[in-house]
């Protein structure tokens, strides 16, 4: 008999089609909506594998309905919906998709910044409603992005990522990671700085560290007071990194210049947050990783890692 896999939301007929010669599948049908718990607490009783997105909280009290599960594999490069010390002290393998969508979520990373520092979303809401009468010398005024310093916190692939794009545009960078990177400094010209010192000098700051207890809000009022009032945040990684209070603060009283957010504390932020009442905020519903051949490749990628650990194979991404 077929080892039985239970996968948490609708993906690609191809990929299910894949996953079928090697295991039974029951799939939630639902593209836009998750799973609910309760569905998601009986489903995982029987099954050897569970194919999750981060939508999914895999905590213990889901982890310790399971009889027979063997693997969850996260359709995400981050893990933290997911209790793993608690998994593997079940035996529980848990894998995760990294690599695959680095330059997508630099690109995203990117994009952001240059859409804070040029105010790309006023810009677009101004002309749609009419406002626009005469070219003026200073409308809608930004930042300059050539020549400036980026500090990124967190010198992971996407950091290096977002490093390469930053070196293209001519602005100074320098990082802050947990452990120093002489390569990666060498080859890319970086400049380590002390967290505190990084916060004192860059004019963008890219958070790309994951979400751990470690830095959960890594970020907060303390840190704010140290930046200079053009600084312009961008967080692509998780919300609880940064205190979405204390950015509220920062940046309704200018305390800092502007804010791109892809991520937020809850996921999604209901359409009245008081972040989303600023203007020098640009937001998107965490579409990091989203262009299509990415999302194909992590798809993919948190397949072959089910099957692999089933099968016994080696995997490379287990993360537990
Ligand atoms: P990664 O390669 O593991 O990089 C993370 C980096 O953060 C590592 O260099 C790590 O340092 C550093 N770090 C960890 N804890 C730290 C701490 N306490 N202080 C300073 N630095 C610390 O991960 P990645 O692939 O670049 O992804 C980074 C994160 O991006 C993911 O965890 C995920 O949350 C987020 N993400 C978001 C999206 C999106 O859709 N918005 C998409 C993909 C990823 P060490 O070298 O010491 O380990």
């Amino acid at each position: 008999m077929k080892q039985r896999i239970y996968i948490t939301r609708k993906i690609s007929n191809e990929i299910v089609e894949w996953l079928k010669q090697f295991v039974d599948v029951k799939m939630w049908m639902e593209e836009e909506t998750p799973v609910p718990r309760a569905i998601l607490q009986k489903e995982i009783r029987e099954v050897d594998g569970l194919y999750c997105l981060l939508t999914e909280q895999v905590d213990r009290e889901l982890i310790n309905q399971a009889n027979n599960l063997k693997v969850i594999s996260n359709m995400a490069v981050g893990y933290n919906n997911i209790d793993i010390e608690y998994a593997a002290k079940k035996g529980i393998a848990v894998t995760n998709t990294p690599g695959v969508l680095t330059e997508t979520t630099a690109d995203l990373t990117f994009s952001l910044l240059m859409a804070t520092a040029r105010r790309l979303g006023e810009a677009e809401q101004f002309l749609r409603e009419g406002k626009w009468t005469t070219w003026s010398p200073m409308l809608l005024t930004g930042q300059d992005i050539y020549g400036t310093t980026l500090g990124i916190i967190g010198l992971g692939r996407i950091g290096e990522a977002v490093a390469r794009r930053a070196k293209g545009f001519g602005m100074k960078i320098i990082y802050y990671n947990r452990n120093r990177k002489p390569n990666v400094e060498r080859e890319l010209n970086l400049t380590y700085y002390p967290f505190e010192e990084l916060l004192k000098t860059a004019d963008y700051i890219c958070i790309l560290t994951p979400f751990t207890d470690e830095t959960k809000n890594l970020i907060d009022e303390r840190e704010f007071k140290l930046m200079k009032p053009n600084t312009i945040l961008i967080n692509t990684s998780r919300g609880g990194i940064v205190n979405e209070e204390a950015l509220y603060k920062a940046l309704s009283k200018n305390q800092i210049w502007g804010a791109g957010l892809d991520v937020f504390d809850e996921e999604p932020i209901s359409a009245d947050h008081p972040l989303l009442s600023l203007k020098n905020v640009v937001v998107t519903p965490h579409i990091g990783s989203a262009s299509i051949q990415t999302r194909m490749r992590m798809a993919k990628l948190a397949a072959e890692n089910l099957i692999s650990v089933l099968q016994k194979k080696q995997c490379s991404f287990i993360v537990n």
